[in-house]
């Protein structure tokens, strides 16, 4: 562009960002300047120019110097970019890269998943064992080329290359590769196949047969597969998706969307709930896939089994993929960084973040204060932690549960990575209240190990801070923060709070009614014993169980034994959580009577509504907030109304209480700001009629749009309040 405008002197690629000097009339810098803004590629995010005159030797030409490292700041690291248009065309044209599956160039490509190492340089990737010819050689030494300084830069003759192997043979032609690959579709296979961040495993999402196998084989019984669409026309036949839904499927990111369901894909893809995960092809190889394929859409799972982080390693990945899939598709570049696909939903016509990983990570969030050196650990499920870095947030991708030990390993893995690109030394940890997270359990080892303080953050306090930090507030908010589970600091699990919050402190002002989990962890994987348990307490001995049908399937063993185990108070922790009401609905509808996967209850609740009502049951905001009207009610419309109608009739109730409680709070305290935050908010129903219930109330509303509500947000909030209160 320099050379464009004709002007002089050199750009500087550094680790605090990137440093221009020009030489020229300031008219031509002028629209230098704006060009910089105007033709920046899709990827880029540019935050602020400075323009600044220095004095200058006096150039003869414009340069590029060789990047430089300047210890104490950090730049940023680019996301994987999806493959951009133009090499696509290569890959039909440029003579060196016809059906070459690895080609990239500076608007496009992988990024975060194949470095090491700061500055971003070929030989601080994994494109470092490739030695580059010499046409790509001269293209990257060419400053009017497009693959200019594009560090994973590859063609046919010097690039990485895919490989096939199924269980009698392998091939390693491109050609004969997609073919073998397509009829392995078609006659209703798995194939493993290995993809930016990770492998996938991949069958046609039109043969239920084929679907239902990989379910069985992946032992994962009814989570919802992501599906990879041919393209966009595709994705519109079988969902219904908006502009705003169409330009984020369509972005350099492409994530997962779930979108509403317009026509079903093989039933076993998505088991009875009312939408799609959608995504649409980002690499070279899905859209050559898609030339030979004889299916529009295939379901595209991370590869992994059960609750293990997704397989990034070749060995490991024929070791225990091959007894899933019938055959591997790899290739030999190394991926450093594992990704997940990223997850989003459109609520309210705006983003919000299910998981953060491929696309999103690692980009900081600018922050208004300086959270430098403090290392927030996060939550247990969908952990995610995050690095104080000046005033940014650099927060890393989706971890997974920590319990599972493959996750726990990736999760320690990780934060030694991030702290070494990003140039990180802790000086204070922050962790969660919870005594038995493994997160916590390390956050002490640090906290000894390193003779640096550690601070206790509580988990619904850390949700409504990630919001706060988003949003850029830093004074007293009405915080809600409805989840499943966290730990109070009473004890007792926490889920279903109202808060009176800054960054510093939290007051509880009310929550959810304490109920008992009957078998604990038990009552979350099996709702139905939510039911019994809220009817136990509500209603008492004298509730005749067997008038609902819900009870009539249950063991009356079973029933029997829960019965005594809340009467003598055995294995019964109390729980305020949001998420367990929801549980106890979706039960007592006989809509998911044990969950085969995390908030299945709650997903089918919220999938069963297709009725509008603004009709409500009745309930008491009081210090606690108690649900016996509500659940009397739900029970007597059973009689004569769908499941859908009481389902959306029970959505409006708690979207009442929010509102109500709201109202109390500012009543007392003229504090007009509400944050929603926590698991329950990915709730789309639910999350859009408390926004409209809210606003014409006149209250201000802020959610998440850049980190999860979920846990996977917890980090982000640990992180601000940590810098607000350590010393
Ligand atoms: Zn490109
Ligand atoms: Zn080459
Ligand atoms: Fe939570």
């Amino acid at each position: 562009m320099a050379s464009k405008h004709g002007l002089q002197g050199y750009v500087e690629n550094r680790t605090d960002g990137v440093s221009v000097i020009v030489q020229g009339d300031l008219k031509t810098i002028d629209s230098f300047s704006n060009d910089i803004l105007r033709l920046a590629p899709p990827a880029s995010q540019i935050k602020s120019i400075e323009i600044n005159e220095v004095k200058i030797p006096g150039f003869d030409s414009f340069k590029i110097t060789g990047s430089k490292t300047y210890d104490n700041q950090i730049t940023e690291v680019s996301p994987d970019i999806a493959v951009c248009p133009e090499c696509l065309a290569d890959i039909e044209k440029d003579p060196g890269r016809i059906d070459y599956p690895f080609v990239n160039c500076t608007n496009c490509g992988p990024r975060f998943t194949i470095i090491e190492g700061l500055p971003y340089d070929r030989p601080k990737t994994t494109m470092k064992s490739f030695r580059m010819c010499a046409k790509c050689k001269s293209e990257y030494n060419d400053i009017l080329d497009r693959r200019f300084h594009a560090q994973p830069i590859a063609c046919n003759s010097c690039g990485p290359a895919y490989s096939y192997k199924d269980r009698t043979k392998s091939l390693g032609r491109i050609n004969e590769i997609l073919q073998e690959v397509s009829a392995q579709i078609a006659s209703g296979r798995t194939v493993a196949v290995k993809g930016m961040g990770g492998y996938h495993l991949m069958c046609d999402a039109l043969n239920n047969n084929a679907v239902s196998e990989l379910r069985n084989k992946k032992q994962r019984d009814a989570k919802p597969f992501a599906v990879m669409f041919m393209d966009l026309h595709t994705v519109k036949n079988y969902c219904f998706l908006d502009d705003a839904e169409e330009k984020e499927l369509t972005s350099w990111r492409r994530p997962i969307l779930i979108l509403k369901q317009k026509k079903q894909l093989s039933a076993a893809v998505s088991d009875g709930l009312n939408t799609i995960g959608a995504m649409l092809p980002y690499m070279p190889l899905h859209y050559m896939l898609f030339r030979v394929l004889k299916t529009p859409a295939v379901v595209l799972t991370s590869g992994n089994l059960s609750d293990e982080p997704v397989i990034i390693n070749d060995l490991i990945a024929e070791k225990k993929l091959m007894p899933v899939a019938d055959s591997i598709l790899s290739f030999n570049r190394q991926i450093l960084n594992r990704t997940d696909d990223s997850v989003v939903r459109f609520i309210d016509r705006k983003i919000t973040i299910i998981r953060r990983s491929r696309g999103f990570v690692p980009r900081p969030v600018d922050l208004k204060f300086n959270v430098e050196g403090i290392l927030a650990l996060g939550a247990e499920q969908k952990n995610s932690f995050s690095l104080g870095r000046g005033n940014q947030a650099v927060m890393s991708q989706y971890i997974g549960d920590l319990k599972n030990h493959a996750t726990y390993d990736f999760f320690i893995e990780s934060i030694d990575r991030f702290s070494k690109l990003f140039r990180f030394k802790p000086r204070c940890i922050a962790c969660d209240l919870h005594p038995d997270y493994l997160s916590t359990r390390l956050a002490e080892e640090l906290e000894k190990e390193l003779k640096i303080p550690l601070i206790r953050i509580q988990h619904h306090h850390a949700h409504i801070a990630s919001c706060m930090a988003e949003n850029g507030i830093d004074d007293e908010v009405i915080g809600v923060s409805l989840d499943g589970t966290g730990f109070g600091t009473d004890g007792k699990i926490w889920g279903g709070e109202f808060m009176i919050a800054d960054l510093k402190n939290f007051k509880r002002f009310s929550g959810f009614d304490y109920i008992p989990l009957p078998g604990g962890e038990k009552a979350i994987e099996e709702p139905w014993r939510m039911a019994f348990s809220y009817i136990h307490k509500y209603f008492g001995d004298s509730f005749d169980f067997n008038s609902m049908p819900l009870f009539g399937i249950i063991e009356k063993k079973k029933l029997s034994l829960i019965r005594e185990a809340l009467d003598k108070k055995i294995n019964s922790p109390e729980s305020s959580g949001a998420g367990r009401l929801f549980d106890a609905v979706s039960a007592i509808l006989g809509l998911c009577i044990t969950a085969r996967f995390d908030s299945e209850a709650p997903m089918r609740l919220e999938s069963a509504i297709n009725d509008e009502t603004n009709d409500f049951y009745p309930f008491r905001a009081e210090k606690t907030i108690l649900f016996s009207d509500t659940l009397k009610a739900v029970i007597e419309d059973m009689k004569h109304k769908s499941a859908s109608v009481i389902s959306a009739k029970f959505h409006n109730t708690v979207a009442q209480v929010i509102l109500e409680v709201s109202k109390q709070i500012r009543k007392e305290t003229s504090i007009n700001k509400v944050l929603l935050s926590g698991g329950v908010f990915q709730n789309k129903y639910l999350l859009e009629k408390s926004l409209y219930l809210l606003n014409r109330n006149r209250f201000k509303v802020f959610t998440n749009h850049i980190v999860p509500a979920n846990d996977g947000g917890i980090s982000l909030g640990q992180l601000v309040i940590a810098s607000k209160t350590r010393r």
